[in-house]
C-alpha cells in the first residue's frame, strides 16, 4: 500500500462515533450505513488521505437530511396571484383541512348510512348541498374539472359530435386543451364560427344527426375583445333544445355566489347557467369555490343519472378527504355573510388595499435588513385572482419591491429559505405582493430572514 492512498476509516469505526449514533437515532441503521458508505466511496474516488471523519459524517447527515425532507413543502405566496395553479390553488379553511386530515386518520361513514346501517353513497355528502347551492335538480363529483368534462363528452357524446364555438377551444395552464379533452372522450370536435364571432345561424347549421350535444366554454383566461359575437347561453339552450340535443356548459372557476356581492367583478355561477337553460354545468373545486381539488357536475337529474353509471366515473371519483374538505367548505356557503371573513380565497381575494399597504410596510424594513445594499421600498401593485377567474381584472394590492443586480441570486435567496418566499422578477425589481401573506403570518415570515437571528 503506497503512502497517498492512507487507509480510510471504516464504516465501524464511523459507527461507533457520537456523530453517527445521533443519525442513527434519526434515520435509521439502513439509511445511515447507506449514506456512511456512499460517503466513503466519493473519497476513496477522489483518492482523498486522511478524511476527516467529522466531515465525513456531516456530508452524510447533509444527504440524509435532503433523502428525508419532504419534497411538497408550505411556501409564502408573494406571487400576487391568488389561485396559483402551480402553488396549490385555493387554501381551504382550517377546519375543512382539519375535517381532511381526520378523514384520513379514522374510518368514517363515507359510503356507509347511520340510519339504515347499510351501504350508502359517498357522494351524497356533498350532493344535497351542491343541489341546493346551484338550484340544480341533481350533481355529481370526480377528481378535477378536467376529468368533469372528459366524464360528461364520454357519457353524452361518445362517438357523436359536439358543437363548440372556435372562439371557445381554450388551452388552460398545465395542457388542459378543449380539443385534446375531447379526443380523449372519444367525442368528435365540431368547430363552429370564427375567433371573435360566432352567430346562431353557425350552430344550427351544424347540427346534424351526427350530432351529440352543443358545448360551451368559458374563456378562462383571455378575453377576445372589439370586433365581436358570442351567443348568449339562453340562445344556445333554444337552439340545443330545438334540436332535442343536450347544452353543456363549461364554467371553468364558477363561483358559488354573486363575486359583486363582495366588490369583486362579476364571474359566472353554475345557478345562472342552469337558469338560462344548460343541461349541465361543470367547475373546479379548488379555483373561486374555495375548496379541495375536486370537478363538480350539476343538472338534469336523468343526464347525472347517465354519468354515474358510466363505469369511467368510479376511476374519477373523489377519495374521503377530499369530500370531507369539500362538505365542509359547501357548508359554509349557507351562511353566506360570513364567507369572506372564513373562506381564505374570498378573504384574500377581499383584502383592502391599506391593509395590505400596512403589512408590506411592517415587513420592509426586516428586508432591508436582511439584504443590505439593496434598495427595498413599498410600491403599489395589481394582483391576479389567477386559475382562469377573471383574466382581465386586477386587484389593487401593494408590494415589497427589492432592486439591485443579480435578482434571481435574490430570488433564489429567498426560494431557498425554510418556509420559501415565492416572488416575481418584474421590471428590474424582485416584487412581493403581500396580499397573500396575512398578519398572523408575519412573524415566521420575518424571524426566517437572513441575519435574523
Ligand atoms: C380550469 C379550467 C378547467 C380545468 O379544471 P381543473 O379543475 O384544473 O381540472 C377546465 N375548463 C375551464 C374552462 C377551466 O377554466
Amino acid at each position: 500500500m503506497s503512502n497517498d492512498t492512507s487507509p480510510l476509516p471504516s464504516l465501524d469505526s464511523l459507527l461507533r462515533t457520537p456523530e453517527a449514533g445521533l443519525l442513527l437515532q434519526r434515520f435509521g441503521r439502513h439509511a445511515t450505513t447507506e449514506a456512511l458508505r456512499t460517503e466513503l466511496a466519493i473519497r476513496r474516488a477522489a483518492r482523498i488521505v486522511h478524511p476527516a471523519a467529522r466531515a465525513l459524517i456531516d456530508a452524510a447527515a447533509d444527504a440524509l437530511a435532503r433523502r428525508f425532507s419532504t419534497s411538497q413543502r408550505p411556501v409564502f405566496n408573494l406571487t400576487g396571484t391568488v389561485l396559483h395553479t402551480n402553488l396549490g390553488r385555493a387554501l381551504l379553511p382550517p377546519e375543512a383541512a382539519a375535517a381532511a386530515a381526520e378523514a384520513l386518520r379514522t374510518a368514517t361513514t363515507l359510503e356507509f348510512g347511520l340510519a339504515t346501517g347499510r351501504r350508502g353513497d359517498r357522494d351524497e355528502h356533498v350532493t344535497p348541498l351542491l343541489r341546493e347551492l346551484t338550484g340544480a335538480e341533481a350533481a355529481t363529483v370526480v377528481n378535477n374539472n378536467a376529468a368533469a368534462v372528459l366524464l360528461v363528452l364520454n357519457t353524452l357524446a361518445v362517438g357523436r359530435q359536439v358543437v363548440v364555438s372556435r372562439g371557445e377551444l381554450i388551452e388552460i395552464g398545465g395542457s388542459f386543451r378543449i380539443p385534446d379533452i375531447m379526443a380523449c372522450s372519444g367525442a368528435a370536435l365540431s368547430e363552429v364560427g370564427t375567433t371573435n364571432r360566432t352567430h346562431p345561424r353557425d350552430y344550427q347549421a351544424a347540427i346534424g344527426p351526427d350530432t351529440g350535444l352543443l358545448m360551451r366554454v368559458h374563456p378562462s383566461n383571455y378575453v377576445i375583445s372589439g370586433f365581436t359575437a358570442v351567443v348568449p347561453t339562453e340562445t344556445l339552450a333554444r337552439i340545443a333544445h330545438e334540436a332535442g340535443l343536450t347544452l353543456v356548459e363549461d364554467l371553468g372557476s364558477g363561483s358559488l355566489v354573486d363575486l359583486k356581492r363582495f366588490g369583486l367583478p362579476h364571474e359566472p355561477t353554475p345557478r345562472e347557467s342552469l337558469t338560462a337553460g344548460a343541461d349541465i354545468v361543470t367547475f373546479s373545486g379548488d379555483k373561486l369555490l374555495g375548496g379541495p381539488q375536486a370537478g363538480l357536475i350539476v343538472g338534469n337529474k336523468s343526464l347525472i343519472d347517465r354519468i354515474n353509471a358510466n363505469p369511467m366515473k368510479r376511476a374519477l371519483r373523489l377519495d374521503k378527504a377530499r369530500l370531507a374538505g369539500l362538505e365542509h367548505v359547501l357548508r359554509l356557503y349557507l351562511d353566506p355573510d360570513r364567507l369572506a371573513e372564513r373562506l381564505p380565497v374570498l378573504r384574500l381575494l377581499t383584502r383592502p388595499e391599506p391593509e395590505i399597504r400596512a403589512g408590506a410596510e411592517r415587513i420592509a424594513p426586516f428586508l432591508r435588513q436582511a439584504f443590505p445594499g439593496r434598495p427595498v421600498s413599498v410600491e403599489a401593485c395589481r394582483s391576479q385572482i389567477g386559475s382562469g377567474a377573471l383574466p382581465v381584472d386586477l386587484l389593487p394590492s401593494a408590494a415589497v419591491t427589492i432592486g439591485g443586480s443579480a435578482l434571481e441570486n435574490l430570488a433564489s435567496t429567498l426560494r431557498s429559505l425554510r418556509w420559501p418566499v415565492i416572488g416575481r422578477i418584474v421590471q428590474g425589481r424582485l416584487w412581493l405582493d403581500c396580499r397573500c401573506l396575512e398578519p398572523d403570518d408575519e412573524a415566521a415570515f420575518i424571524a426566517q430572514l437572513p441575519g435574523s437571528g
